[in-house]
């Protein structure tokens, strides 16, 4: 049965982010061939934006522009959201499982008595109901979830639905809504970024991890060699957060970030269940390791035991000449 789908956008710097775009392709798989509304929220012109979201498959697009929504604050988004929301009474609505999507979304769903999958990494439609998978026990099952009354409200995991092709010949209406965003209590003085440079590490299509065998940040040098080599960006295991190599924005794993990247470069890491359970549904996993023994074997699909001060500048060596 179709239905009428809510996409929320989010965007970083002006830039859409690339879930938004996964988020439009889950939506069409929900919606059953219904309509698709992207909803946008931010401050100045959201028309190109807009129209973005229009290009990966949106039928039409919801802009909320106001100063109050400059920088992400739960209280002025919800409130947003929420408007664009009762005009158009979806009967689903999908985000990315994002810092963002996480906070807004369960606010949201507690405004309209709504239950909410949350962090979906596939998306099924079985006729009579939508069926969602998601990671449980820290990645290391999987259930399946279907909402069987009310809105179906979700989050997906960065880097796990493919978006659509871009398609800059598709038409569809941009319109703005003028929203009263009132009783913000929040105040955004300023934004500080821990890590200025780089792809985001969520939705990173390669990234080369580095341990505690890094041994040092001068030791994180040939790693972000290899990772440029690869168009790529670096993380870390918390070993290497914690005795101070990396800055902490770096950390992948159950208190770091979860990310699922077609490759992912384990460099000195032991594989502690914590740090596999923020990255073991990568698409494929190399392990650098001297220690033939390392946890992180069991994981990989492709294993070098060896030093890493060795491996890693003759990879770079390698995959210059390509
Ligand atoms: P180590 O376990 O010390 O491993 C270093 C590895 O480097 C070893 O396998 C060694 O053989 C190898 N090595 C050394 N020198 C070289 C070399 N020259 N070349 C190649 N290999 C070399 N950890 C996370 O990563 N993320 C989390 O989110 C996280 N959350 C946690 C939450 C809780 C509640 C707890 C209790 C722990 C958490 N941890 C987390 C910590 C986790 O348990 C491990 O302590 C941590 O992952 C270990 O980091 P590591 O693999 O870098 O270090």
């Amino acid at each position: 049965m179709s239905k009428k789908v809510v996409v929320i956008g989010e965007a970083r710097e002006g830039s859409l982010r690339n879930v938004t775009f996964e988020a439009i392709a889950a939506a069409k798989i929900i919606s059953d061939g219904g309509e698709v509304v992207g909803v946008l929220c931010g401050a100045g012109d959201l028309q190109e934006s807009g129209r973005e979201m229009v290009y990966y498959g949106a039928d039409r697009v919801v802009t909320v522009s106001h100063e109050e929504l400059k920088t992400y604050t739960s209280e002025g988004y919800v409130q947003a959201v929420h408007a664009v929301i009762e005009d158009e009474s979806p009967e689903g609505i999908v985000m990315g499982h994002t810092s963002i999507g996480k906070e807004l979304t369960p606010k949201l769903a507690s405004r309209l008595q709504s239950g909410l999958i949350s962090d979906a990494t596939e998306v099924v439609n079985e006729g009579n109901s939508v069926v969602f998978t998601r990671p449980i026990y820290s990645g290391k099952a999987f259930e399946k979830k279907a909402i069987t009354d009310g809105i179906t409200f979700a989050t997906i995991r960065p880097n796990n639905i493919p978006s659509l092709d871009r398609n800059d010949s598709l038409q569809g209406e941009v319109t703005e809504k003028g929203v009263e965003i009132k009783n913000i209590r929040t105040i955004i003085k300023d934004v500080i970024r821990k890590s200025s440079e780089g792809v985001d590490l969520s939705e990173a299509k390669v990234i080369v991890a580095g341990g505690r065998g890094v041994k040092s940040s001068e030791g994180f040098k040939p790693l972000e060699e290899l990772a440029e080599v690869l168009g790529g960006t670096v993380g870390a295991s918390r070993g290497a957060c914690d005795a101070g190599y990396c800055d902490y924005a770096l950390q992948i794993g159950q208190t770091g970030k979860v990310v699922t990247p077609d490759l992912y470069i384990a460099c000195g890491i032991s594989g502690a269940i914590q740090h596999l359970a923020g990255m073991s549904n990568s698409k494929v996993i190399v392990a650098i390791n001297k220690d033939p023994e390392a946890n992180i074997f069991n994981v990989a699909d492709y294993g070098i035991v060896g030093d890493l001060f060795e491996v890693v500048p003759k990879l770079i060596e390698e995959l210059k000449q390509l």
